[in-house]
């Protein structure tokens, strides 16, 4: 069994890590943003309801999402763990997460820790249209606010895994597997 959360600024190589991880642990991985992307895609009432919120870069109800992944999570593949990637992302989704896992919650929350300049050089790299040098900083300033306190919420409880997020993805990849496997 193994639980996993997985938080990091974009560019911090949270996607190629991801695969790894999931690839590694034989565990599902749920990514909010992938199924709500998806709903929007369908066109069902979820869709509908988070459309607008996520076009306008804005966080989609506490309920709605947690609505979503607890029905996520009863499904079967999920029953030997899973790897949970951009939820939570408020303190009550975190405090959600704690009583739907209850009494076991999650084995680690893992923090891939890469300088602001860092993640700023990748993303100028990119070339996309959206990453200028304003819309990067603006969301770098916006995980510092949302992320920090789930920070401070999960190694309060022990389970914070805060990995060096420089090097290449398999130095990164080696330290996430030893960090999650010292608190089996
Ligand atoms: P992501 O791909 O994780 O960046 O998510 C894309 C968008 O989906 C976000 O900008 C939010 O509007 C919405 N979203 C995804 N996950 C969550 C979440 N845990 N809580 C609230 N909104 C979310």
């Amino acid at each position: 069994m193994t639980r996993l959360v997985i938080l990091g600024k974009q560019g911090a190589g949270k996607g190629t890590q991801c695969a790894l991880l999931v690839n590694h642990f034989k565990i599902p991985h749920i990514s909010t943003g992938d199924m709500l992307r998806a709903a929007v895609a369908e066109g069902t009432e979820l869709g509908l309801q988070a459309k607008t919120i996520m076009e306008a870069g804005e966080l989609v109800s506490d309920d709605l999402i947690l609505g979503i992944v607890q029905e996520r999570l009863t499904q079967p593949d999920a029953e030997n763990g899973f790897l949970l990637d951009g939820f939570p992302r408020t303190d009550a989704q975190a405090q959600g997460l704690v009583e739907m896992l209850a009494p076991e919650g999650i084995d680690m929350a893992i923090d891939i820790e890469v300088p602001d300049a860092v993640v700023t050089q990748r993303m100028l790299a990119r070339g996309r249209d959206d990453d200028t040098p304003e819309a990067i900083e603006r969301r770098l300033h916006l995980y510092q606010e949302e992320t920090a306190p789930l920070l401070h919420f999960f190694s309060s409880r022990g389970a914070l895994a805060a990995v060096d997020g420089l090097g290449t993805e398999q130095e990164v990849h080696s330290r996430i597997i030893k960090a999650v496997e010292s608190r089996d």
